[in-house]
């Protein structure tokens, strides 16, 4: 495995949980140097009138991702089931609808809506009820949704307690260069020409850091792209009284995410909102603009909150972390073979764009049942949209 993020780390987990003996080479000389290094993010659904090929996918990547949270982290510390609200900015998000005469399950919610959900396709996601908008400190004809199973997470400790999984061995500062095939085994090697690994299966797990390694090898037409982002966050202890107040009692998306109660990296609850959204940039430098870009984010996401923490935006408050997302065209990973006929061996996991946290779990679960040969966690008619061989060309 090349790359020790939520990616590789989860594929690790699901191989070794197998019985397979996985070696992880990564770079960095720890966890969370890439895009995992993320302080906190969410694990909530996407939701379509229609259904689509995104809501299905990621829907079964949240279930996955918080079984897998609750079977190895600390609740309360490392992630929490607190549900989402989602602030319908602009009603652009719509349940799907089970019964088309059902005209409660549009985003024109009010707070007289009493709909449950039952009705629904799937039970993750229904309208947000008076209350809960209320919570959030918005005015009660906000349109909301409501995703009872979603919650915050700390993406590195659940990086770190994959890799602590038995029969994962992880070597931290190897720079892999460039990968070949020699025989039946792939080889990872660094810039010195050194072999550092080798094996008959080799997953490329490093983010959009894959491309450079898959470029030289015949054939490979995987579009990696590169995504900055970046959030901002403080300390809980240095907001006032009446900031305090308006804290919502469970994470808000809807343009952007605002989390809080959630320890910093040095271990301080903190407060987080994010992220900015740049292309083509393969820097992740933290940037004063980006910090004034996510306060405007929380002032439409929640006003009266966002204008009550606008001191909190403050150089001496306000901290910063960034990242690169990797993404591909259609918004969803590539998992599997990159192409079994002409690379036999060579799988990657990666392309996770802005739901690491949603999806990795489950594309390590879909890898390994695959090499396995188990009944796959998810529907052939799903598995398509996510095998990196939709990418070949023939
Ligand atoms: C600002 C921001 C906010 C986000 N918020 C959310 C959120 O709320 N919810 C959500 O689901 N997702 C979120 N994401 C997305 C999520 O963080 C990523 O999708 C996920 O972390 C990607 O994991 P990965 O393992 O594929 O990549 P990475 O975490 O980037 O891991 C790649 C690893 O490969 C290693 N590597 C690279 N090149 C080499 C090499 N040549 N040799 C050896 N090792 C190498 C790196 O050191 C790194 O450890 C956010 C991302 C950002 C940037």
């Amino acid at each position: 495995m090349i790359g020790a993020g939520l990616s590789g780390s989860a594929v690790a987990h699901s191989l070794a949980s197998r019985g397979w003996a996985v070696t992880v080479l990564d770079q960095a000389e720890g966890v969370g140097a890439g895009a995992s290094g993320l302080p906190a993010g969410l694990a909530a659904p996407h939701v379509s009138p229609d259904d689509n090929v995104l809501s299905r996918i990621t829907r079964a990547g949240v279930r996955s991702t918080l079984q897998r949270a609750d079977a190895l982290l600390q609740s309360g510390t490392d992630w929490a089931l607190t549900g989402v609200l989602e602030h319908n900015l602009a009603g652009k998000r719509r349940l799907p609808k089970s019964d088309p005469g059902n005209s409660t399950s549009t985003s024109t919610n009010t707070n007289t809506n009493t709909n449950t959900g039952a009705d629904l396709p799937h039970d993750m996601s229904t309208l947000a009820s008076a209350a809960q908008i209320a919570a959030a400190g918005l005015p009660p004809e906000t349109p909301a949704l409501w995703h009872g199973q979603a919650g915050w997470i700390r993406p590195r400790q659940l990086v770190a307690a994959q890799l602590q999984t038995p029969g994962v061995d992880v070597l931290w500062g190897q720079t892999v260069h460039a990968i070949e095939r020699r025989g039946a085994l792939w080889t990872a090697s660094n810039a010195q020409g050194q072999i550092l690994g080798e094996a008959p299966l080799l997953v490329v797990a490093s983010a959009f850091d894959s491309l450079a390694l898959l470029n030289p090898l015949p054939a490979v037409t995987v579009p990696l792209k590169p995504l900055r982002g970046q959030i901002s966050f403080g300390h809980m202890s240095a907001l006032s009284d009446p900031q305090r107040q308006l804290l919502p009692p469970f994470p808000v998306n809807g343009h952007g995410s605002f989390i809080s109660g959630v320890p910093a990296p040095d271990g301080q609850p903190g407060w987080f909102i994010g992220s900015t959204f740049e292309r083509d940039c393969t820097q992740a430098p933290v940037r004063a603009q980006d910090h004034a870009a996510n306060q405007l984010r929380l002032a439409t996401l929640l006003p009266a909150l966002g204008a009550a923490m606008h001191t909190q935006f403050a150089p001496e408050h306000v901290q910063g972390w960034a990242g690169l997302r990797c993404t591909l065209p259609d918004r969803l990973p590539a998992v599997g073979p990159i192409d079994s006929q002409r690379l036999p061996g060579l799988w990657l996991c990666a392309g996770m764009g802005a739901r690491g946290i949603s999806l990795a779990v489950l594309c390590g679960e879909l890898a390994a049942a695959w090499l396995d040969n188990e009944p796959l966690p998810l529907p052939p008619a799903l598995v398509k949209h996510l095998s990196a061989e939709r990418f070949v060309r023939t």
